[in-house]
C-alpha cells in the first residue's frame, strides 16, 4: 500500500499541477470581452499597463497556489494513514495518559502539527508572493506570530470538538452523527457570537472610527437602515497590507460592521459610504443569519454522509492502517479526508449563493446611495490596491469567488446610471 501511495502521488500530483499550470497560464483567456471594452469595468481605463500586467501575474500565481493546496491536505492525511503514523500518534497519546481527555488532545495536536509543517511551504509562498507584489507589508515575525496564533486557536477548538465527537462515537455507534449535530448548533452560534469580540482582537486592534465627520455621515446612513450606531468599527490593517476591505460579522449584540483603516485612508468619503451601504445591505437582508442557517443545515448532511462513508472506509482499509474501528481516534485522518472532500465538492454551490448575496448587497447599496460615480470609483480603487483580477478564468471564479467579479460588479453599477 505504501509503495502504491508513493507511486500514484508521484505520478498524479505533478500531472495535476501541470494541468493547473497549463489552464491558468496558457489556456484560460485573460482579455476583456468586447462588450466591456472601454467601459468603467475595463481595467485598462483605470489601471496603468504596468498595474494591469502585475495584477494578472499576481492573480495567476495566487490561483496556482490555491489549486495546488487543495489536494495537498487530503494527501497528507492519506499519507498519515498509509504509513501507519496514525496509530503511532495514538500510542504516543496513550503513553502520556490512558484517559481520552488527555489522549485525544495529544493525538489532535500531533496530527495538526504534522499537517501544519507540511503545508507551511504553501503558506510561506503565499506570503512571499503578496510581499513581492507590494500587497502585504507585514514583517516576517508578525506574520509568523499570526500563523502560530491561528494554529493554536484552531488546534484548541478542534481538540474540544474531536474529544466530544469521539466520545459520542464510542457511546452511540449508530446515532453519533445526529447527536454531534445537535451539539454543533449551539457551538456555531457561540463561535459566531464571540468571533468579533474574542477572536478577531487577538490579531488586530479594533476601535471606533477616527474621523468624526465621516463617522457622522456613516451614522446617518446607518440610521436610515435602523442599525445601532455602535456597530461601526475600524481595524488597524495598514501595518500589514495595502489592500482594502470591509465586512460584517458576529451576531446579536456582537454584530459589527468593520472597515479596514486602509479603506478609510484611500477612499473619498462618498466612496467609503458606498462600501458602508453595501455592508449595511448584508445586515438589513440578514445575510449573516441566513449563512448561519445554511452552515447548520449543511453540517447535518455532511455529518450523515461522513458517518456512512467512514464506516465503509474503516471496514475496508482500517486493518491495513492500524485503525481498529470507527470510534478509534486513529480514524481521524480518514474523517478529515471525507470532510475535506465534501467541503470541496460543496464549495461551488456555497460560493454561487454567496455571489448572489453580494450582488444583492451591491444593489441595495447603489439604491441607497444613488451615487454610481462613487460606487464605481470605490471598486476601481479596491481593484488597483489589491491588484485583483477583474475578470478571472471561469474555473477560478467557480472554485474561489464568493463575490461577483469586479467586471460584473462595476458594470452592474454603471448600468444603474442608465
Ligand atoms: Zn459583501
Amino acid at each position: 500500500m505504501k509503495k502504491k501511495f508513493v507511486l500514484w502521488t508521484a505520478v498524479l500530483f505533478p500531472i495535476y499541477a501541470f494541468l493547473v499550470y497549463l489552464y491558468l497560464f496558457h489556456i484560460a483567456g485573460t482579455g476583456v470581452p468586447a462588450a466591456y471594452q472601454g467601459t468603467a469595468a475595463d481595467p485598462s481605463t483605470f489601471m496603468t499597463a504596468k498595474e494591469l500586467e502585475l495584477s494578472q501575474e499576481f492573480s495567476r500565481y495566487k490561483d496556482f497556489l490555491f489549486f495546488i493546496g487543495i489536494p495537498l491536505e487530503a494527501l497528507i492525511y492519506l499519507g498519515v494513514l498509509v504509513f501507519g503514523l496514525s496509530p503511532i500518534f495514538k500510542r504516543f497519546g496513550e503513553g502520556v495518559s490512558r484517559f481520552s481527555i488527555i489522549k485525544i488532545p495529544i493525538y489532535v495536536l500531533l496530527l495538526s502539527a504534522f499537517t501544519w509543517i507540511l503545508t507551511f511551504p504553501i503558506d510561506y509562498a503565499e506570503r512571499k508572493l503578496s510581499v513581492t507584489y507590494g500587497i502585504s507589508t507585514q514583517s516576517f515575525s508578525s506574520w509568523m506570530q499570526d500563523l502560530l496564533l491561528s494554529f493554536w486557536i484552531g488546534t484548541l477548538i478542534m481538540t474540544i470538538l474531536i474529544t466530544v465527537l469521539y466520545w459520542l462515537m464510542n457511546r452511540f455507534t449508530k446515532r453519533w452523527w445526529l447527536y454531534a449535530w445537535f451539539l454543533l448548533i449551539p457551538f456555531f452560534i457561540f463561535m459566531m457570537y464571540i468571533q468579533p469580540v474574542v477572536i478577531d482582537p487577538l490579531y488586530n486592534d479594533f476601535s471606533r472610527l477616527n474621523d468624526p465627520m465621516l463617522e457622522e455621515k456613516i451614522l446617518n446612513l446607518a440610521d436610515e437602515a435602523d442599525i445601532p450606531a455602535e456597530r461601526v468599527y475600524q481595524v488597524n490593517m495598514s501595518e500589514e497590507t495595502n489592500a482594502m476591505n470591509a465586512y460584517v460579522n458576529g451576531i446579536g449584540s456582537n454584530l459589527r460592521i468593520v472597515l479596514w483603516d486602509t479603506t478609510l485612508n484611500n477612499l473619498k468619503d462618498k466612496e467609503v459610504l458606498f462600501i458602508m451601504a453595501h455592508e449595511i445591505g448584508h445586515y438589513v437582508m440578514d445575510h449573516l443569519y441566513l449563512n448561519l442557517a445554511a452552515v447548520i443545515f449543511s453540517s447535518l448532511i455532511g455529518l450523515y454522509i461522513a458517518y456512512r462513508v467512514l464506516h465503509v472506509v474503516v471496514r475496508k482499509w482500517g486493518a491495513g492502517w492500524g485503525v481498529k474501528h470507527v470510534a478509534d481516534i486513529s480514524s481521524l485522518p480518514a474523517l478529515f479526508i471525507i470532510l475535506s472532500l465534501l467541503s470541496f465538492a460543496s464549495s461551488p454551490a456555497e460560493l454561487a449563493i454567496s455571489r448572489g448575496a453580494e450582488k444583492a448587497a451591491d444593489q441595495y447599496a447603489i439604491e441607497m446611495t444613488e451615487d454610481p460615480k462613487a460606487a464605481v470609483g470605490s471598486f476601481q480603487k479596491l481593484t488597483v490596491n489589491g491588484l485583483s483580477d477583474v475578470n478571472p478564468p471561469a474555473l477560478v471564479k467557480f472554485f474561489r469567488y464568493g463575490h461577483p467579479t469586479m467586471m460584473e460588479r462595476i458594470s452592474m453599477l454603471e448600468e444603474y446610471k442608465e
